[in-house]
């Protein structure tokens, strides 16, 4: 059963930063790391709501990898002025710039669906849909 279908934004976005689905707050929604399962288990939202979907959560990804490298740069340079140490600071920004991509890899995709389900809420074939993989599913 799904708690708040109607869920606010902000709690969709919690929801995801908790790995959870963001319609209904149900875990368990990746089946190993970073590997999204085809729906909720608990609410049966069938995660991918048309093909390219996920497009978004690239871009949510992208973005979170600039912001992030930009920010060690920029703190480093800012923390360490005039005497920067240019080597340390530049294998924390290729760190930074390598690294988020890939840890940040299945929260953006959480969050896409958080963003996305918050201004395209489910149409009511969705809805049926997700009632009947819950049903049939056990
Ligand atoms: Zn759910």
């Amino acid at each position: 059963m799904v708690k708040d279908p109607n869920a606010g934004l902000g709690t969709m976005i919690g929801r995801a930063f908790r790995s959870c689905c963001p319609r209904c707050g149900g875990g368990g929604i990746f089946s190993r790391w970073g590997v999204l399962r085809e729906w909720c288990p608990t609410c049966g939202f069938r995660f991918e709501r048309e093909s390219g979907y996920f497009v978004g959560a690239m871009i949510i990804n992208t973005g979170a990898t600039l912001f992030l490298t930009l920010a060690v740069l920029v703190l480093g340079l800012w923390a360490t002025w005039p005497s920067v140490p240019w080597v340390p600071l530049s294998i924390a920004t290729i760190l930074a710039a390598g690294l988020t991509p890939i840890l940040f890899y299945p929260r953006s995709k959480t969050l896409w669906m958080a963003v996305e389900l918050s201004y395209h809420r489910l149409e009511d074939a969705e809805r049926l849909a997700a009632i009947e993989r819950i049903e049939s599913a056990g």
